[in-house]
């Protein structure tokens, strides 16, 4: 059974090249295109994993790490923001909002999927 990976990304060009990379790797895949229906798909469906981008329509990213974070239900997910390098300053600030990890933009097909797993894999053989 493939995970289910749930990308929340404004951004067509960016959403379709994650998408099709983690497609192509076998996961599926369920996307939202700001941060409100992002939140409200992951308690629907549960995913292996969230990527979230912070510059986002309706709830940014931030305010998903918020609603991922203090629910009960969703904390244990591993969550990661996709972000611009040119935003590598606000690493810090992306940590300590609740995100698990950081991914910069652009995005780079040879290593997206491996950063992606890094993250997948270890709760995957947690899980009983
Ligand atoms: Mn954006």
């Amino acid at each position: 059974m493939s995970a289910l990976i749930l990308v929340i990304e404004d951004n067509a060009t960016n959403l379709e090249l994650m998408t099709y990379l983690l497609n192509a790797f076998g996961y599926t895949t369920v996307v939202a295109r700001d941060g409100q229906t992002g939140v409200e798909l992951a308690k629907e469906r549960q995913p292996a994993l969230i990527l979230c981008d912070l510059a986002m329509p309706v709830l940014d990213g931030y305010g998903v790490a918020e609603c991922i974070k203090r629910d009960p239900a969703l904390r244990d997910i591993p969550l990661l923001a996709v972000t611009a390098s040119a935003m590598v300053g606000d690493r810090d600030r992306v940590l300590s909002s609740g995100f698990d990890d950081y991914i910069s933009k652009p995005i780079i097909p040879e290593t997206f999927v491996a950063q992606v797993e890094a993250h997948l894999h270890p709760r995957r053989q947690g899980e009983s």
